[in-house]
């Protein structure tokens, strides 16, 4: 099969493009996204008419938030969309005429940097996304591992402070609540609002209140070395480094990639995950040790995985 198109759901915009064999974007749709369920399934099928017109594009792949069937065919559950049971794959081939394949987002990525990006020459590798929350996937043996559900590597959930932060999922102490762009912001606000004065530069920012501070104040404040915002970083890290080590504990891979907003900055944030991962790997000193990398193919990675999973088939 040659060209394909991946689709990637985001909170507001829907991105549609054509990808060549080698990972490669030839063209890109993008639609606002509706703030219906059923209008979001319109303008995806929308997209993919759009930028597959005049195409020779053969097959869908659609990365969605949300656990995703073992068919590759049904939303179960996605919390943004409000999709319950949403029988994705049928609706979208109905439109568009082509086959179609549903994968949820964090795992087309994984799946994306695996084949095209920072994966490259792994056949073990485990993905975890710091976006506004905390999402994954894993690779074993060259293959996406999907669970037998299909809701394996929903890593953001697993429970690492026993009795802790409430998370939006129900529990407690989810992993995603110390290590996400939203764990980042609490730190920096946290910071400010206890010691204003060595954050003024980063509350000068905002709008001078602790509550002001967002995520680009923080990753501008911390590249110009402003230390409140390289401690936030540092504490992000200091959780995901230690989470990494449990998942190696798991699935053992011979590489780690770090993709979404926060890894943007690059060894400022990559560099204390691998600290805090070689501190918290049981027996670091007489094991090899799973490279710590950043992703590669940033924001196209759920896109140019899901077109690359539905060449697959
Ligand atoms: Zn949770």
């Amino acid at each position: 099969m040659g060209l394909t198109i991946g689709v990637d759901i985001g909170g507001t915009k829907i991105a549609a493009g054509v990808v060549d064999e080698a990972g490669a974007i030839l063209e890109t749709s993008t639609v606002p996204t509706p703030p219906t369920p059923e209008g979001v399934v319109d303008a995806i099928a929308a997209a993919v008419r759009t930028v597959g017109a005049g195409s020779t594009a053969e097959a869908v792949g659609i990365g969605a938030a949300g656990y995703v069937d073992d068919k590759r065919a049904t939303v179960l559950f996605a919390p943004n969309i409000k999709w319950r049971h949403e029988a994705l794959k049928d609706k979208i081939e109905q439109r568009v005429g082509m086959p179609v394949v549903v994968e949820n987002d964090a795992n087309a990525a994984a799946w994306g940097e695996y084949r095209f990006g920072a994966g490259r020459g792994h056949e073990d590798v485990v993905c975890i996304t710091l976006g506004t929350g905390l999402g994954g996937g894993i690779i074993l043996g060259g293959r996406l591992h999907r669970g037998r559900f299909g809701v394996a590597g929903e890593f953001g959930h697993i429970r690492m402070v026993p009795d802790g932060l409430l998370c939006g999922c129900g529990s407690q102490g989810c992993w995603e609540q110390y290590a996400s762009g939203r764990a980042l912001v609490r730190y920096a606000r946290q910071r400010a609002a206890a010691d204003p004065e060595r954050a003024a530069a980063l509350l000068e920012l905002g709008d001078g209140t602790p509550e002001g501070i967002e995520g680009r104040h923080i990753s501008e404040a911390a590249r110009a070395g402003d230390p409140v915002a390289v401690d936030s970083f540092r504490e992000l890290a200091r959780w995901a480094g230690a989470g990494l080590a449990d998942l190696a504990s798991l699935f053992d891979p011979s590489a780690f990639i770090v993709g979404g907003g926060v890894s943007d900055e690059g060894d400022l944030v990559l560099e204390p995950i691998r600290k805090s991962f070689r501190r918290w790997l049981v027996g670091a000193r007489y094991r090899p040790h799973a490279r710590v990398v950043a992703a590669r193919l940033g924001g196209r990675a759920g896109l140019v995985g899901a077109a690359d999973l539905a060449r697959q088939g």
